[in-house]
């Protein structure tokens, strides 16, 4: 599939499994022009590296791998890396950037709602990044993605997972000035649409090529409390990877969720 599909309305299109009509191979061809690994990277820094290192954590599964930035990056720190996602072209792509930079990377496509029928044993630590667990449209499924995660772990197992600052979005409309946080700077990503159940996000690349993605705009505190139902004990919530923020000011929020 090379273009993305939606219905006639468009922002009639909430349902979980739209990702696959979304993520095509046209735009995951373009994912790496968007999300810019050397600025990102360095906007980052050892965020992700030092809360696992710091907790003594070594096999990690990137849920969310995309085309691979985080378990490149976390291979190379010297983690025991699967990198997973629900969309083939997407896994593909990690592979192949993974060769780019040296790196064999253990690669499995899973979707989360089944995800530990395609993946087996279990981890140090979960990751899904990129604001993608937003994917996630429905409750139920939201639900049962924590619960896989929660299987999938270990007894002290982490689960790392970010969303962009939806809060801000919905009460205050978007500020431009976030922009560029994890895009390149060629790249423009703005909300075409937002309610309390949709953030359609429009990508429009210097070629004059466009992408949209519908994502559900889930509150902070939603979030957090969704963690701890799913049995979670503790939950720290970071803004643009910091421990003290305002509330408005911070483009994604960071969750650090512990089983134990
Ligand atoms: N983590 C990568 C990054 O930050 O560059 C990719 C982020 S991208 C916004 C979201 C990713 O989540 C896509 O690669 C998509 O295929 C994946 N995804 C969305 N819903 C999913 C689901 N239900 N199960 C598995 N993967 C899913």
């Amino acid at each position: 599939m090379t273009q993305q599909v939606y219905s006639d309305d468009p922002l009639a299109d909430r349902q979980t499994g739209h990702y696959r009509m979304e993520y095509v191979t046209s735009f995951v061809d373009k994912w790496d022009e968007l999300i810019d690994w050397a600025g990102r990277a360095e906007s980052e820094g050892q965020f992700f590296i030092d809360i696992l290192k710091a907790r003594g954590k070594e096999r990690v599964l990137d849920v969310a791998c995309g085309t691979g930035f985080h378990s490149v990056r976390l291979t190379k720190a010297g983690f025991d890396v699967t990198a997973a996602d629900g969309n083939a072209a997407m896994v593909a792509k990690a592979f192949e950037n993974g060769q780019r930079h040296g790196l064999i990377l253990k690669t499995a496509q899973a979707d989360w709602r089944w995800l530990n029928r395609d993946i087996h044993g279990k981890y140090d630590a979960i990751i899904c990044l990129g604001n993608s667990f937003t994917h996630l449209h429905e409750e139920q499924d939201r639900r049962r993605a924590l619960a896989e995660f929660y299987a999938a772990l270990k007894h002290d197992g982490v689960l790392i997972l970010d969303q962009r600052n939806y809060d801000a979005m919905l009460d205050h409309g978007f500020s431009s000035k976030h922009k560029y946080y994890y895009c390149g700077d060629q790249v423009v990503a703005e909300p075409d649409h937002v309610d309390e159940g949709l953030c359609r996000m429009r990508y429009s690349f210097p070629d004059k090529s466009e992408f949209t993605l519908n994502m559900c705009p889930i509150r902070k505190d939603y979030m957090r409390n969704l963690f701890r139902e799913a049995g979670f004990e503790r939950v720290r919530t970071y803004g643009d990877f910091q421990e003290t923020y305002a509330e408005d000011e911070p483009d994604f929020f960071i969750h650090v969720v512990e089983k134990s």
